[in-house]
C-alpha cells in the first residue's frame, strides 16, 4: 500500500502481515502427514497449523529515491487462525556465526524461490500463500521454511505443493540458478511481499541448500503419494 503524504513528497509503504508466531493447530496433531523417509538433509511435512499474524508498522520512504525516512510504529490487533502448511526442517547448521548467519540468507532465499514457483506449479496468485522462515522453530528449535494457505482452513494449494514436492524443489532450483543475475532479481528471488524487504538473502547460498534437499529426496526415493 502506498501513501502519498506532504504534497507527494514522501511514500509511506505499509510492511505486509508479518508473521508473529505459527504453531502446530490443536487438530493437526492428528492430521500431521510427513514425507515417507526422513530425509538426510530435511524433512518434509504437511498438516493444520495456526498463524498468528500482525502488522507492527510502516517504513516512510522518498516517493523518486525510496530513501529510507524512518519507520512507524502501530499498535493493532493480531489475526489469529488455523489453515494448511507445508513445512521443510531443515539440520541445524554448525560452523562459525558467518557460516550459520549465511546458511540464514539461503534458507530465507530458499523460502523466496518455493514462493516463487508455487503459483507456476499449481497455477494460485502469488498472494494466495504465505511463508515464513526461522532459524530456530519453537517447536524442535530446527531451521524450517513453511509456506501456507493465506484462506483461514486452507483451500489445497500447499497440499498440492506438498504432494508434487520434487517438481516443487526442481521448478525452485531452475527459477533461481536459471536466472542470469548475481544475487537475486524480481524474476528469481525478490518479491514486494518481503516482510525485510528482501534483506539478507543469499542466491548462492540458496541454490546450494536447495540441491541439498533434491539430493537428500532422491536418495531416500522420496515420493508423498505412497
Ligand atoms: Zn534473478
Ligand atoms: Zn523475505
Amino acid at each position: 500500500m502506498k501513501v502519498r503524504e506532504n504534497g507527494g513528497m514522501t511514500v509511506s509503504t505499509a510492511v505486509p502481515f508479518k508473521v508473529a508466531d505459527l504453531s502446530l493447530a490443536e487438530s493437526g496433531r492428528h492430521q500431521i502427514r510427513l514425507a515417507e523417509h526422513e530425509m538426510p538433509h530435511g524433512m518434509a511435512a504437511f498438516g493444520s497449523v495456526r498463524v498468528t499474524q500482525m502488522v507492527t508498522g510502516y517504513s516512510k520512504r522518498a516517493l523518486l529515491t525510496e530513501q529510507f525516512l524512518g519507520f512507524e510504529p502501530l499498535d493493532l490487533p493480531e489475526r489469529s487462525y488455523e489453515t494448511l502448511a507445508m513445512w521443510l526442517t531443515l539440520p541445524a547448521p554448525g560452523g562459525s556465526e558467518e557460516e550459520r548467519f549465511k546458511f540464514a540468507m539461503g534458507l530465507h532465499a530458499v523460502e523466496h524461490a518455493l514462493s516463487t514457483a508455487l503459483p507456476v506449479l499449481v497455477g494460485c496468485d502469488p498472494g494466495d500463500t504465505g511463508s515464513t522462515w526461522t532459524m530456530g522453530h519453537h517447536s524442535c528449535g530446527l531451521p524450517m521454511v513453511i509456506l501456507f494457505d493465506e484462506a483461514p482452513g486452507g483451500v489445497g494449494i500447499c497440499e498440492s505443493g506438498f504432494r508434487r514436492l520434487p517438481a516443487w524443489l526442481d521448478l525452485a532450483l531452475r527459477v533461481v540458478e536459471g536466472c542470469p543475475c548475481e544475487e537475486g532479481c524480481p524474476a528469481c528471488l525478490l518479491t514486494p511481499r518481503c516482510e525485510s524487504r528482501n534483506a539478507a538473502l543469499d542466491k548462492r547460498q540458496g541454490i546450494a541448500t536447495l540441491k541439498s534437499l533434491q539430493l537428500s529426496r532422491s536418495a531416500a526415493g522420496y515420493n508423498p503419494r505412497r
